[in-house]
């Protein structure tokens, strides 16, 4: 493209929140075959919020609640703080831990008075040989209905779970249509278990799903999309994205997720809204008219 007609596509992108980095994004976006979007904060406003509370045993519901929130309140992932508002709202007075220890992908572990307190999905709960397997059916229940749940362990024994549930935002659904339309193939991309992603991509009308993908994992399966000869953007607001958004061909952020994302992209939707991506796919594909 003409330095004039990047100028023109670039500045019209501006006007509406799309931020490209440099005129070859703007030249490779109309190329795009696939597309993978990150789950939440990307799909979903990344704003979860409780829904369940279930103690276990013999564990008080205030003090799973008190254990819970004292967990979490050092993790910086959207989970934990959701269960530290919820505790908020409860009036819960938390503990500081003496140990923290954030796992990626699959919890925190930390220790009070000598005891260890694990919060996280189930692997992290097989990992350290706690037994949840009477409650799975009820698990898989939540997760059918796109609810994230995680487990509490206090002492190698299950105290209970928690369930968080994310809104999607009211774009995404339109925005996949209408990259589906434009002969794009679309897959969600997310560390959650298959059945909670499962659920929420059905909502936006996604098919392709890669759920329980290790945040260090992310950029390998865009580079697999890569190897099967597809142009690939990949869509994000984490940090945990950052690879793969700089591995993708063209990477796009969340204006309203993380610092460290709109680094690795190329283009930054700056109103956190999908369509902003059909936006810049048709901006490119007028840049290149232009000059053709
Ligand atoms: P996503 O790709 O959806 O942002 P992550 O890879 O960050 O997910 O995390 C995957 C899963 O690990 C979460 O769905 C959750 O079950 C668990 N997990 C991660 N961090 C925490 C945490 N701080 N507290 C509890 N569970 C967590
Ligand atoms: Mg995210």
């Amino acid at each position: 493209a003409t330095p004039t007609s990047i100028m023109v596509g670039t500045g019209k992108g501006a006007e509406h929140g799309i931020l490209i980095k440099g005129a070859e994004h703007l030249e490779n976006a109309h190329k795009l075959t696939a597309i993978v979007l990150d789950k939440t904060g990307t799909i979903t406003k990344g704003q979860p919020e409780v829904t369940d509370v279930i103690p276990l045993g013999d564990l008080p519901a205030a003090e799973l609640l008190r254990l819970a929130v004292s967990a979490e309140k050092n993790s910086e992932h959207p989970l934990a703080q959701a269960i530290v508002d919820y505790g908020k709202l409860q009036g819960v007075q938390p503990q500081d831990p003496e140990s923290f220890t954030a796992i990626p992908g699959q919890g925190v572990k930390v220790a009070f008075a000598g005891k260890t307190v694990l919060v996280g999905t189930r692997k992290l709960m097989q990992e350290n040989n706690i037994e949840f397997t009477g409650l799975v059916a009820q698990i898989e229940q939540m997760e059918l209905q796109g609810k994230t749940v995680m487990l509490l362990a206090v002492a190698n024994k299950l105290g209970g779970l928690f369930a968080v549930a994310d809104t999607v935002k009211e774009h995404s659904a339109q925005a996949v249509a209408e990259l589906q339309a434009m002969g794009i193939e679309v897959w969600m991309i997310t560390g959650d278990n298959s059945r909670t992603a499962q659920a929420i991509a059905r909502t936006v009308g996604i098919t392709n799903v890669m759920a329980e993908v290790l945040p260090e994992n992310k950029a390998e399966k865009v580079e697999y999309l890569k190897s099967e000869g597809k142009i690939v953007a990949m869509v994000g607001d984490g940090i945990n994205d950052a690879p793969a958004l700089a591995t993708a061909d063209v990477g796009f952020a969340i204006g309203t997720g993380t610092d460290v994302a709109m680094e690795a992209a190329d283009i930054t939707l700056m109103r956190g809204d999908l369509t902003g991506i059909v936006a810049a796919i048709r901006l490119s594909k007028a840049t290149m008219r232009n000059i053709k």
